[in-house]
């Protein structure tokens, strides 16, 4: 399984049949879609056009993108819009609770675009739309996929500590070698730093990291950043396609093979990760929800 040669990509390929897949849009699609349309809530679903969407929200399930859809980075990996972002909507933790109601959440994922502009990252409106949501839906568990709180990520992290528990995450994304073309203005130190820090100050939650492959990074490299996850503590990893989401996204270097999936995952169990989903679809968020993973 070894592949230590950078496949570069550069031309456009047709999707594989692993990664064909229909569109399903039944009742409960629909619903979804009301529901949030009508409560005008963001979702990374559709600004970041998951493939999984369909299945997602026929499923009932969606996860929410707070503070805007617009970024103050523009990561080459993703196609939310990057700009001068408008202030947080002191509306919104109200709305996400009644679109909770609505739509009948046990477990809600809550992420948010880069706000480097806000003193302390949008921590603040993280807090406040987790408990305006348990306020009047107690027993609704959460996730936070939260950026890297460059500038702040001390008082970010004690912001936080108002509104546990939560499954807290934050994506590494890709391997460092490639932060400087995909993740500019991240650093994976910092990163890295995140996730040891909100183990440690939490303790008694979750931790939880994703890494998309298919741009090109070595085995050797992935296996490295499982252990640096690990080591800071890290309990959870998604482990995806990385598929090109606009026409301004890096290209797809490789499509990994379903068999290169199953074989990160046991690594990442031997390893000592405890809930694992790798696949090519999988997703940060996608069955979150689940308490257990195969
Ligand atoms: S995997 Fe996550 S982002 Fe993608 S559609 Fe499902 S809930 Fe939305």
């Amino acid at each position: 399984m070894n592949n230590e040669i950078r496949n570069t990509g550069s031309e456009r390929r047709n999707l594989p049949d692993w990664l064909k897949r229909p569109l399903p849009a039944g009742h409960k699609f629909s619903h979804t879609q009301t529901v949030l349309s009508s409560l005008g809530i963001q979702t990374i679903c559709t600004n970041a056009n998951c493939p999984n969407r369909g299945e997602c929200w026929d499923r009932g399930t969606a996860t929410v993108l707070i503070l805007g859809k617009t970024c103050t980075r523009g990561c080459k990996f993703c196609s939310v819009a990057k700009g001068k972002p408008q202030p947080p909507d002191p509306d919104e933790p109200a709305k996400l609770a009644q679109m909770t109601k609505q739509m009948n959440l046990k477990y809600l994922v809550i992420t948010s675009v880069t706000r480097d502009d806000l003193p302390d990252g949008g921590a603040s409106h993280y807090r406040d739309c987790i408990n305006a949501v348990r306020k009047e839906l107690p027993f609704v568990e959460f996730e936070i996929l939260t950026p890297d709180f460059r500038h702040c990520q001390k008082p970010a992290i004690e912001i936080l500590t108002d509104a546990l528990p939560f499954v807290f995450a934050h994506n590494i994304e890709t391997v460092p070698s490639f932060y400087p073309i995909a993740r500019t203005g991240a650093d994976y130190q910092l990163s890295l730093n995140l996730l040891k820090m909100a183990k440690e100050h939490y303790r008694t939650i979750q931790t939880k990291s994703s890494i998309m492959l298919g741009l090109g990074e070595t085995d050797s490299e992935v296996k490295q950043v499982l252990y640096d996850l690990r080591n800071a503590g890290c309990d959870r990893i998604t482990i995806g396609q990385y598929l090109k989401p606009s026409k301004d996204c890096l290209e797809v270097a490789e499509f990994v093979k379903p068999e290169k999936f199953e074989f990160w995952k046991q690594k990442a169990v031997e390893i000592g990760f405890k809930w694992v989903m790798s696949s090519p679809f999988t997703r940060s968020s996608y069955f979150a929800e689940n308490k257990y993973t195969d």
